[in-house]
This record gives C-alpha cells, structure tokens and sequence, in this order.
C-alpha cells in the first residue's frame, strides 16, 4: 500500500504543467520525437529522485516474504509465490523451460521487429526506450467512432459470431453491465469481474478514445463472456480457471475480433492489425523477463538493493537487447525499470501468466488464419469448461498446444514472423 501511494501521490513537473504518472503516460507515445523523449525523462526522473524509498519498499518485502516461506518450510519465496498463485499443474521447472524457450525463439523474431521499427523512422537501432514506443510515425491506430460506435459494432460482432455471444453481449447491455466512460472521481483502470448473485458478469472501464477502447470491449468480454458461459456452475470458485486460464479467455477474444477491424478502426484497420500482432508478440520477453527477475530476486533473498538494479539489466540485455542502456533517460536507461511494475511489488509471480496466455492465444491466431470456425469450435470447448479443470488439463480437453511444449512457441514464432515480413506497410507512415 505505502508504494501504490508514493506513486499515486506523484506530481511530476512537465512543459510548464503538472502531471500524475497516468496523465503524462500519452505524452511516452507523442508522435513529436522531442514531447516524447521529454516525458519519458520527466517521468523516470521522478523515479530516480523516489529511488531510496522504492529500494528499501521491496528489500522489506523481500525479506518478509523469504521469511514467511521459511517458516511453512518451503525452499524459498518463489515456492511461496506459487502456491499463492495457486500453480497447481506445473512448477518452477516447466517455467524455467518456457524462459529458455522465449529467449530462443521468440526474442530473436521481436528484436527483428524492432530493427525494421527503427529503419521505418530513420532511428537509431539500439532503441532508446523513447523511439522504442512509437510503432509509426504517424502515431497509434484510432478507433473510426465514439463510445456508442464501438459499443454498436462489438454489438454487430457478437451478434454475427455466435448465438451464445449474441445473447450474451445482448443481455450485457439490456442490462446496463458495462460502466464504460470516464467521468470525474470515477476510479482509473479496466477489468470485468462476476456478480455472483445476480449469475451475471460486470465490465469497468474508462474509455479515452485510444484503440484501447476497443481492446475493452473485445479483452474484458472475453472473460465476461467465459463468466456467462459458466454463471450457474456450482461451486462458485469452479466458474473461473486459475489466471492464466482466463488471459486465453480474453487474449483470444481480441483476435476472434479481427473479424470487426475495418468497422472498429475505418482506415486505420491495417495499421491495427499489424500493432495488435506485433505488440502481443513483443509483449512475451518483457512478461517473461519479469518472471526470470522475480525467480531471481527470491532465489537470492541476500541480494543488495544495487545488484537487483544490476540483474534487472542483466536481463534486459538477454529479453529486450534492442534497447539502449546508455543511461540518457534516468531511471529507465539505466536499467531500472522494474520498479514502475506494480506487480513485481503487490503480487509475486503474477505476470507469467499473462505471457502463458499470450502464447496460446497466438495460437488461436494462428487457427484462425487457417479456418476461423474451426478456431471458434476450440474456443467454445475451452471457454465452456469455465474453471472446472486445472490450465494444463483444460488445454488438452479442448485441444489445445500446450506453452510448456518447446514446439508451441516454436510453431507460433515461424507464423507469426512469416506474416508480419508479408505484411504490406506500404501507405502507412
Ligand atoms: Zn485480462
């Protein structure tokens, strides 16, 4: 709590104004070079001037956590941090495998496109962490309407999709489940949650007009929709998988979607589609890397406050090489970096799952290339098995890859590469 208020009381003083670290936060994406690279300095400058305090925040909760651990007789805090996650089909081996299976496959094809990123806008390559953050010139792919444009096109697509999305979206908005708009005092954030009570789902968000908006309603109603699915299941915890199981849910849906491109971003769609498979793809060594970190910050309990900095860089030389540690952009540059991922704070471990799940949601990109139908078939025999089974097992009955197999990633890698190198860019700036 005392870090998730140091960095909600954050004033950072940028171009004459004020800023909390979610308002400059578009300014880190300005399509002007010198914007840009300021608020990426502003920003990580108010890090380095907070860095005693976040330095001595996770040595505290490092140590209280190795010590918990050790008093139920475990290993260590990584073994602690499992159980907590409720990891109940895989341990920290098959984990560590999936690390090595990344660091082969995936980074090489991400670093790939990072480099054409960089010829794209005449930058240097390595990447400074602030060109690393534009994808095009001409800026982020923009929703073609307003709120109830996106709404009434996601409407059109559950509708098409299926008769059980029909129902569902339908019922979603007849029953006023979705608190979609950013008014004021209204808290930040998105996420879909279940009102068990009245068996249906709740979707939260604060639409901003960014292509986020339509993330929202295509990622949380992919777990809303798993909710729905599953809303009479008894016992109430079986509705849900354990979270990574969920991610698919919803990493899925946002490719189920592509059906709705041109419709949700008008001439933009094409420069969605390649951002949207890009980015999830690239997504994967920085999910990844958070989860090495942590396995070797809890490996290492004795570890400094200064040789977590230095592992953290470490690493990024391994997951992200196409960065540039050069120290011009304090805090980031200098490789630390971590400390702005509240999850690495509040909720150990909690962050593989989210690359467990990108990985087989390519998957279901990848079938969906092939026969779209097919794919909704695999989607609906997992969905509907709401939490009833354990990830791995899941996967399995619904026909699945498995993210444990060294041959997934390799598979998704050689498909993914293939076609963003055919990807026609030609037109978009
Ligand atoms: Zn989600």
């Amino acid at each position: 709590m005392e870090y998730e208020k140091l960095l909600a009381s954050a004033q950072i003083p940028f171009r004459g104004k004020v800023y909390t670290i979610a308002q400059i936060a578009p300014f880190k994406n300005d399509a002007d070079d010198e914007i840009r690279l300021a608020a990426w300095k502003a920003e990580g400058g108010w890090y380095k001037d907070n860095q005693d305090k976040l330095d001595s925040l996770y040595d505290r909760l490092v140590a209280i956590r190795h010590e918990m651990s050790q008093k139920l007789g475990l290993k260590d805090g990584v073994e602690l941090g499992y159980y907590r996650m409720t990891r109940n089909c895989y341990d920290r081996n098959d984990v560590e495998k999936f690390h090595d299976a990344v660091i082969k496959y995936i980074v090489p094809v991400a670093d790939g496109i990072r480099r054409k990123q960089a010829e794209r806008l005449g930058m240097q390559y390595p990447l400074s962490f602030a060109d690393n953050a534009l994808m095009f010139r001409s800026g982020n792919p923009k929703p073609a309407g307003d709120a109830d444009y996106i709404v009434d096109t996601a409407g059109r697509f559950y509708d098409a999709l299926s008769p059980e999305t029909s129902e569902f979206f339908r019922a979603m908005r007849e029953g006023e489940l979705m608190d979609l708009l950013s008014t004021e005092g209204k808290e930040g954030g998105g996420y879909c949650t279940s009102i068990h009570d009245y068996e249906v789902p709740f979707i939260f968000a604060n639409f901003n007009g960014t292509q986020g908006d339509v993330e929202t309603v295509t990622h949380e109603a992919g777990h809303a929709f798993a909710d729905w699915m599953n809303r009479t299941r008894v016992p109430v915890d079986t509705v849900w998988p354990s979270m990574e199981g969920c991610e698919v849910h919803s990493m899925s849906m946002e490719f189920f979607a592509w059906k709705s491109t041109e419709e949700f971003f008008g001439k933009d769609a094409d420069k969605f589609r390649y951002s949207h498979l890009a980015g999830s793809f690239m997504f994967i060594p920085y999910g990844t890397m958070v989860d090495h970190f942590q396995h070797s910050v809890y490996e290492h309990p004795e570890m400094t406050p200064a040789e977590r900095h230095a592992e953290w860089k470490r690493l990024l030389g391994i997951y992200m090489p196409w960065l540039r540690l050069d120290g011009d952009i304090p805090f980031y540059a200098d490789g630390e970096g971590w400390q702005r991922q509240h999850h690495i704070y509040g909720m150990p471990f909690y962050y593989i799952d989210y690359c467990l799940a990108q990985t087989v949601a390519l998957g279901f990109w990848a079938m969906i290339q092939n026969d779209y139908d097919d794919a909704w078939e695999h989607y609906m025999a997992y969905t509907k098995m709401g939490g009833s089974e354990v990830f791995t097992k899941l996967l399995e009955k619904a026909g699945l890859a498995s993210p444990f197999d060294e041959e997934t990633i390799k598979e998704v890698c050689e498909k993914a590469d293939k076609w963003l190198n055919a990807y026609d860019l030609t037109g978009i700036d």
